[in-house]
């Protein structure tokens, strides 16, 4: 079979790869249907991240259960599923408490940009659809393995709920389902901060209230402006740099909450936050304690996620779906064997 390998920086290539095997009895072994580049796999592609050696690379997909281990019993060969970025078992002590992420038998993808992928703790991580999507649902539900629940997770984090106003720091993928899960869980304000027209309509039409365009200083007394001059509620950080992180930190109100998605580079501001009452949380996100409401709401047709996706191409090409995303000519590079 054929998958991605990222060699150096800038060097992504789809070759030849070993068919994945059931190694373990809790495995299953899934056909992609779809796969997508991550804006944390750019880390690599930059050279921000190092890559010691050529590695499989990718955590998103989609797919056809094609082989299950002798344990697993929640899906079986021919069902269509959705598997969360961080494999997990779902029963473990910590995921019964719903952080899956950080599940104590918690394992990772051998690079899911291939056309099979092995999938550990495959009762855990993966949740089947009752029947088989339309084919026009594969981006929503392919959102589902990462960038969505990601988005949800900031908000879940920073306390997003009926009546809060909230700020999305980042434009991204992950930035656009932010303002999506904001709006969802009920928010009353949504100020999606963007200076770009594409990513401007589709935060507009996930539900956000205002468009924030400017940058820094002029960003933060633009949100203040909108929120009584105190700031917002709830911020949502969804790049990961720590000019990001500043903005989002000049963004909140005093006593709000900071969710934090983005991979985090650099420090945080500890004594301004304690003296401002200034929450933060976040991390990776807990996609197996998200997916089944956010699957059904897919299925229901309630939200459609998928319009992240702006470019869509044959697997055999991911290089130049990296490519596309590393000079943002793209949002989020879709992926099909
Ligand atoms: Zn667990």
């Amino acid at each position: 079979m054929h998958g991605a390998v990222i060699y150096a920086p800038g060097d992504v290539r789809y070759e030849e790869r070993p068919e994945p095997v059931i190694l373990d009895p809790t495995d299953a072994i899934v056909r992609t249907v779809a796969a997508c580049v991550c804006g944390s796999d750019l880390w690599r592609y930059r050279g921000i991240a190092p890559v010691p050696e050529p590695t499989p690379i990718g955590h998103e997909f989609c797919g056809v259960v094609t082989a299950v281990g002798d344990a697993v019993t929640t899906v079986k060969p021919g069902d269509f599923v959705v598997g969360g970025f961080n494999p997990s078992d779902n029963t473990c002590t910590v995921c019964r408490k719903g952080a899956h992420a950080n599940c104590v038998n918690g394992d990772h993808y051998d690079g899911a940009q291939a056309e099979q992928i092995r999938i550990p703790q495959a009762d855990g991580t993966l949740v089947a659809t009752p029947t088989m999507p339309d084919d026009d649902l594969i981006p929503s539900l392919l959102t589902l393995s990462d960038v969505m629940c990601t988005g949800w997770h900031a908000a879940v984090s920073a306390g997003v709920g009926p009546g809060k106003s909230v700020a999305v720091v980042g434009d991204g993928a992950v930035g656009l389902c932010a303002v999506l899960a904001s709006v969802q869980l009920g928010a009353s304000m949504v100020i999606a901060m963007s200076r770009h027209a594409d990513r401007q309509r589709i935060a507009r039409e996930f539900g956000a209230t205002h468009i924030v365009a400017e940058r820094d200083e002029a960003g933060i007394a633009a949100i203040r402006e909108l929120t009584d001059g105190i700031g917002a509620d709830c911020v949502l950080e969804c790049v990961g740099t720590e000019a990001a992180r500043m903005q989002a930190i000049g963004a909140v109100r005093d006593g709000g909450n900071v969710g934090l998605v983005g991979v985090p580079h650099g420090d945080l501001p500890v004594n301004e936050l304690f003296w401002r009452n200034v929450g933060i949380k976040g991390g990776p996100a807990h996609c197996r304690a998200y997916l089944p409401e956010l699957m059904d709401a897919v299925l229901a047709r309630s939200i459609n996620p998928g319009l992240v996706f702006d470019l869509e191409l044959p697997l055999a090409e991911v290089a130049e779906a990296y490519a596309a995303m590393d000079s943002r000519r793209a949002i989020k590079s879709l992926l099909r064997p």
